[in-house]
């Protein structure tokens, strides 16, 4: 309650349970308002989507914001204990390249929640929301309610009724598409092959200290790019929960490198059907032999690889980023922003519009304001700092990735006021991620 006036209860209902929806429902429930999760994937595992995601500082504030104390506090110990702040640039036989110095306040906080693993992250994120979040759950349309509300509908043939519905259903958005007319994010040209390395003794011993501390670029004179990013918990996940959250499921999967490997589509030899069609044992074939002339630790870095763990995607960027027409269906995330992941800014702009969110249903349930003008004023600043966030990764874009289909008038289009919403239902059509 504040001031003695009564809550309206509000009801929110969220489509995808990655990290912004799940940011977001901590915080809705923190703040005392009901919520309900619905996500398409079966089981927290999920889709590839890289494995170690770099926290900023701006989106650990908004952690901080949504998370409750527990969770704040168990999301801490499985972060990354390690990460010398910044970039070394080299070539592909390790000479050192210039590169843009990266700086980061938090370098000597010893709490400091810079880099996390994104498996652990989601289970910590589902940690004390049993009941609220269901999986297997895909979002196939939607209707408005004769009292201003919102019915979701789910392919299972389920239904979900809140006064407000948030997209946080990512970068191929079936509630964007049943929203309509919001441009769809563009294939940028390049294509990017995750791999997780474990850390293991024999790699330890045989990498150059600097490679195991920091965020390391290569940049190959034919194209090619690599990047190798630490991922050293601070506790291991299992070992966290048992002290913290004894029944709460974390696995532990060891330290590793999440390793990117980068160039133009043109670069591949090959259809982008045949890319994505590779398995992890094909792709590592590809790495291997686009990487035979690079320094002995790097090659030996990438034969350490897991091969299951290997997947390709697109790069993509949604540009202008336009708010929606201010009502009872909300975006977030990707839905509304999707970016490269080469600035590292994707997970921290999510989860900074779920902390703001969260501030603006509040006042609604307070009262303080209707719903349509909490969406108003809470896309307001979404779209600043959303186009702020892809144009700075279309910029890390263009020089780390150099060949990128990109024409940067594309961005003066940025900020325009809202879409009229479409009043139809209609059926989303299904595409996969990739
Ligand atoms: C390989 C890779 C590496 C990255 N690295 C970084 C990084 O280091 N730092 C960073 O900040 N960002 C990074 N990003 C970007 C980041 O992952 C995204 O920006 C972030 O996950 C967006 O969060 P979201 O909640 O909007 O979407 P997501 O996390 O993608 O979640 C969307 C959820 O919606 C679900 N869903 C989809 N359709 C439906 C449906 N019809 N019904 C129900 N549920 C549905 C999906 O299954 C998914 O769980 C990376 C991205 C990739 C691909």
């Amino acid at each position: 309650m504040a001031g003695g006036t009564p809550r309206r209860g509000l009801r929110v209902v969220v489509i995808g349970g990655g990290v912004g929806g799940l940011c977001l429902a901590q915080g809705l429930r923190k703040a005392g308002i009901e919520v309900s999760v619905h996500e398409r994937d079966t089981s927290v595992r999920g889709r590839h989507q890289g494995y170690r995601l770099h926290i900023s500082p701006q989106g650990e504030r908004a952690l901080r914001a949504c998370l409750p104390a527990r969770v704040q506090e168990l999301l801490t110990a499985t972060a990354n204990s390690r990460y010398g702040y910044g970039l070394a640039v080299y070539d592909e036989h390790l000479a050192s390249l210039p590169g843009p110095v990266l700086d980061d306040p938090r370098a000597a906080d010893p709490d400091k929640v810079d880099a996390v693993d994104r498996v652990t992250l989601r289970r910590v994120l589902l940690a004390g929301l049993d009941g609220v979040v269901r999986f297997g759950s895909r979002f196939v349309g939607c209707e408005r309610t004769p009292g201003g509300g919102v019915l979701a509908r789910f392919a299972d043939g389920g239904t979900a009724a809140g006064d407000v519905l948030v997209a946080a259903d990512g970068v191929r958005s079936a509630v964007r598409r049943w929203h309509g007319a919001h441009a769809e994010p563009r294939d940028l040209g390049v294509r990017t092959v995750f791999g997780r390395i474990p850390m293991t003794e024999a790699l330890r011993r045989e990498l150059p200290g600097t490679l195991q501390d920091r965020f390391t670029w290569v940049i190959g004179s034919d194209g090619y790019k690599l990047g190798l990013m630490p991922m050293v918990f601070r506790t291991a996940p299992a070992e966290a929960a048992a002290r913290l959250w004894p029944g709460l499921g974390l696995e532990d999967t060891g330290d590793y490198f999440m390793s990117v490997f980068s160039m133009h589509r043109s670069r591949t030899g090959m259809a982008d059907g045949e890319l994505f069609a590779l398995d992890g044992a094909a792709l590592w074939r590809f790495v291997r032999e686009r990487t035979e002339g690079w320094h002995p630790a790097l090659r030996a870095a990438l034969r350490s690889a897991d091969v299951d763990e290997t997947f390709a995607v697109a790069v993509r960027a949604t540009v202008p980023v336009e708010p929606w027409e201010p009502g009872p269906v909300i975006p977030l995330g990707d839905a509304v922003h999707a970016m490269p992941p080469s600035g590292g800014v994707g997970a921290n702009t999510a989860v900074r519009d779920a902390a703001a969110l969260v501030r603006a249903l509040l006042a609604a349930d307070r009262g303080e304001c209707s719903v349509a003008e909490a969406a108003g004023r809470y896309q307001a600043g979404m779209a600043g700092w959303a186009t702020e966030a892809v144009a700075a990764s279309l910029r890390v874009a263009k020089w780390s990735l150099r060949d990128i289909d990109f024409d940067d008038s594309a961005l003066t289009t940025a900020g325009r006021g809202p879409r009229r919403e479409d009043g139809g239902m209609k059926t989303a059509d299904r595409r996969e991620d990739r």
